[in-house]
């Protein structure tokens, strides 16, 4: 890793950086002296000398405050220097409770200065004397964001542990005979107080938290038991989709893990399938494609979800095993009253014909789309037209109905 640093030379006596002066950069002694001193009733007071291998002027990159000290150079010097935004990228990268903490602890630190100096220069302190260094209303909003989010995380943590998510079926329908040929599963939390909630309001915060790995892997445990599951009613294993995040591309072990499960639950390999989003193929094209590949290996097939919505080339798309494309609902919604994306269906059914892929149309709620998808040769449906995503049990209930 690159510490974005370079290397500069100070004369004896130098101004490194002065009091008041905004933060540019931090510094690491690799040779000589620096003293800090700070202005103290006109007069330069010396606080530390310091030595090689040590790290000034980082305080005010933190917390963006005017440098509280001056540093000169006591000897010649050599000092590393490391750039303000250098820094602040990687305090923003870090866990949002070290970021918290580190601003937190600054802040306390420099109040308590204030306070120290107050009283020594022989003032009496007040009961509600302010020393804040900050602008108040911004440093509070940060900090009630920043608790929320660890809130919100913990919430969920705990509601996953406790066995709180679960899985909800939606149907898949074959457009040719109108017979269910699968499902995709799609998770719901069921709160003690809040009801069901929705994936939107709870993927994110998995997603940002890291949450989604263990949370992701279970929900490929469930989809594959259930798919097990059905076999009592189905007779034959049923094509299960599962909803796969960006994120857990990122793990080195998605692959290992979702093979391990695989195994596990004997799920019926070949019917698996995959569903990942256009974005991620843009994201990090060259790890995805290894994992996808890697995954197809195992046997599984990919959908494309959400397609249409994401990039306007479809160049790209012969380059990773894709077997679905799942035409955005949000083009299946409005197709009856806007003759553009009509074509944009009609366009992409016939694209993924082209390339030997399968369609889902999403979002399917008239019977009147059912039938311009129909006439688009398209493959297969889903929507509330047909079922809206239920609970596993019902799942089953409905299709002993249909047996
Ligand atoms: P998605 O993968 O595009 O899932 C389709 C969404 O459309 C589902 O919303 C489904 O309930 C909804 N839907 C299906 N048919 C219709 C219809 O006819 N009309 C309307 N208005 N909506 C319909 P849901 O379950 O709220 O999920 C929202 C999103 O959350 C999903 O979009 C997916 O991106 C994410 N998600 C859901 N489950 C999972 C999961 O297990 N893992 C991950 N990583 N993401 C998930
Ligand atoms: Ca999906
Ligand atoms: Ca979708």
């Amino acid at each position: 890793m690159t510490y974005d640093s370079h290397i500069r030379s100070y004369d004896a006596g130098k101004v490194i950086f002065s009091e008041g002066e905004p933060g540019e950069a931090a510094y690491i002694i690799d040779q000589g002296e620096v003293e800090l001193s700070a202005l103290k009733n006109g007069e330069h007071v010396v606080f530390v000398q310091l030595k090689k291998g040590e790290f000034f002027g980082e305080m005010a990159l933190i917390d963006n405050q005017l440098r509280s000290a001056t540093a000169i150079a006591k000897t010649p010097v050599k000092l590393i220097v490391i750039n303000r935004k250098f820094i602040q990228e990687k305090i923003d990268l870090s866990d949002k409770l070290v970021a918290m903490t580190l601003k937190v602890v600054l802040e306390r630190y420099r109040e308590m200065r204030s306070r120290l100096e107050f009283v020594l220069a022989g003032n009496k302190l007040e009961d509600n004397q302010i020393f804040s260094h900050h602008d108040e209303k911004a440093y509070e909003e940060d900090t009630r964001l920043t608790t929320e989010r660890i809130q919100a995380e913990s919430n969920l943590k705990s509601a996953f542990e406790n066995g709180q998510l679960e899985l909800f079926y939606q149907p898949i329908i074959s457009l040719k005979d109108d017979s269910i040929v699968g499902c995709e599963s799609l998770i719901r939390w069921r709160h003690p107080v809040r009801g069901l909630v929705p994936p939107n309001e709870f993927i994110g915060i998995a997603e940002e938290s890291g949450l989604i790995e263990p949370i992701g892997l279970w929900i490929v445990e469930q989809a594959c038991k259930a798919q097990q599951d059905l076999i009592e009613i189905t007779g034959k294993p049923m094509m299960v989709s599962i909803n796969l995040s960006a994120r857990q591309f990122e793990s080195g072990d998605l692959v290992e893990n979702i093979q391990r499960i695989l195994e596990k639950t004997g799920a019926d390999v070949s019917k698996i399938k995959l569903e990942i989003t256009e974005s991620l193929l843009m994201s990090d094209p060259l790890n995805v494609a290894e994992k996808l590949h890697e995954l197809k290996a195992l046997g599984t097939a990919i959908a494309l979800d959400d397609f249409g919505t994401g990039y306007s080339s479809f160049s790209y798309l012969h380059r990773f095993p894709i077997d679905t494309l799942k035409i955005d609902q949000s083009f299946v919604f409005t197709m009856r009253d806007n003759p553009k994306s009509l074509e944009i269906v009609r366009t992409l059914c016939a694209l993924a014909a082209a390339l030997g892929m399968t369609v889902i149309a999403e979002g399917i709620e008239t019977e009147a789309d059912v039938e311009l998808l129909k006439g688009f040769s398209a493959d297969y449906g889903q929507g509330y037209h047909f079922a809206r995503p239920m609970p596993l049990d019902d799942f089953k209930s409905l299709l002993k109905k249909g047996t």
